[in-house]
C-alpha cells in the first residue's frame, strides 16, 4: 500500500521553487508578482495564488520588485508597503512611470489601516488596498476584481482617434485610408497620445512615459520626435492633430 508522503508543507515548498518563471508564454496562466519580505506571507500568498490557477514570481525588496515588474510584465502586482531598499509606495510611483507597467493593477498590502495611508497608496496609483491580516479568499476576490477592471484597456489592440487608427498587435498605423510608416519612437509617442486623447503632457512626462529608462535624453529630444510624428501624420496634407501648448507641452487634439 502506497502512502503519500507529500504533506501540505512540501507542496508549498515545491511550488515556491517554481516561482522564478523562466518564460512568458502566450496563453499561459495570469502572472502575479508578489512583493513581500515576510517569508510566512510569501508562502501563504504563493500557495493560495498557485492553487487558484495563477503563476507567481516573488520579489523580496523594492529594487527587485521594480526589476521583476519590468522584466516579467506581470498581469497584477501584490505590493507590500514596508519593504527593504525601497518602500511599496516608491515602487508603486516608479512603476506608474514606465509604459510597460503604467497600467498593471497593483494591490497594496499593509499592516497600516489608517485612512490617511490608504489615500496615499491610492494617490500613488495603487488600484486597491488590503490591510493585514487578510483572508486568502478576500485577496483572491480583490485580485479578480482588479484584473477584470484592467482587462478592457489592456486588451484594446486597436486605438482610434479621429481618422487615425493604430493596430498595436500588428504594429500598423493609418490615417484615413493611408498607411503611415512610423519609426519606433514616433510609434510609442503616438500610442501614448492615443491612450490619453486630449490630455496635455509636458516634455518631462513624455520622456518618462515614452522613453522610460533611457537616461540622458534631453527634453528637446521630445520636440524633434514630435516634429517627425507631425510630419508623418500630416503627410497627406491632413489637419494637424498635435497641439502645441506653449510653455507646457503637447496633446493629441482635434484642431
Ligand atoms: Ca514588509
Amino acid at each position: 500500500m502506497m502512502m503519500q508522503t507529500t504533506g501540505p508543507n512540501t507542496g508549498m515548498e515545491s511550488s515556491m521553487s517554481g516561482s522564478k518563471r523562466p518564460e512568458n508564454t502566450a496563453g499561459a496562466k495570469p502572472l502575479v508578482l508578489i512583493v513581500e519580505d515576510e517569508e510566512a506571507i510569501v508562502t501563504l500568498l504563493d500557495y493560495n495564488l498557485r492553487s487558484a490557477g495563477y503563476d507567481t514570481v516573488v520579489a523580496r525588496d523594492g529594487e527587485e520588485a521594480v526589476d521583476l515588474a519590468l522584466t516579467t510584465e506581470p498581469n497584477a502586482i501584490l505590493l507590500d508597503w514596508m519593504l527593504p531598499l525601497r518602500s511599496g509606495l516608491e515602487v508603486c510611483r516608479h512603476l506608474r512611470r514606465y509604459p510597460e507597467t503604467s497600467d498593471v493593477p497593483i494591490i497594496m498590502l499593509t499592516a497600516r489601516g489608517e485612512e490617511q495611508d490608504k489615500l496615499r497608496g491610492l494617490d500613488m496609483g495603487a488600484d486597491d488596498y488590503l490591510t493585514k491580516p487578510f483572508s486568502p479568499q478576500e485577496l483572491l476576490a480583490r485580485l479578480r476584481a482588479v484584473l477584470r477592471r484592467s482587462q478592457p484597456a489592456r486588451l484594446k489592440e486597436i486605438l482610434v482617434f479621429a481618422d487615425i487608427q493604430m493596430d498595436q498587435g500588428m504594429h500598423k498605423v493609418s490615417r484615413g485610408d493611408m498607411a503611415l510608416e512610423l519609426a519606433p519612437t514616433e510609434f510609442r509617442l503616438l500610442r501614448h497620445f492615443m491612450q490619453f486623447p486630449g490630455r496635455v503632457f509636458s516634455r518631462e512626462q513624455l520622456l518618462d512615459s515614452v522613453w522610460g529608462r533611457e537616461k540622458d535624453v534631453e527634453p528637446r529630444t521630445v520636440d524633434v520626435h514630435i516634429r517627425r510624428l507631425r510630419k508623418a501624420l500630416n503627410a497627406n496634407g491632413d489637419s494637424d492633430v498635435i497641439r502645441t501648448v506653449r510653455e507646457v507641452g503637447y496633446a493629441l487634439d482635434l484642431p
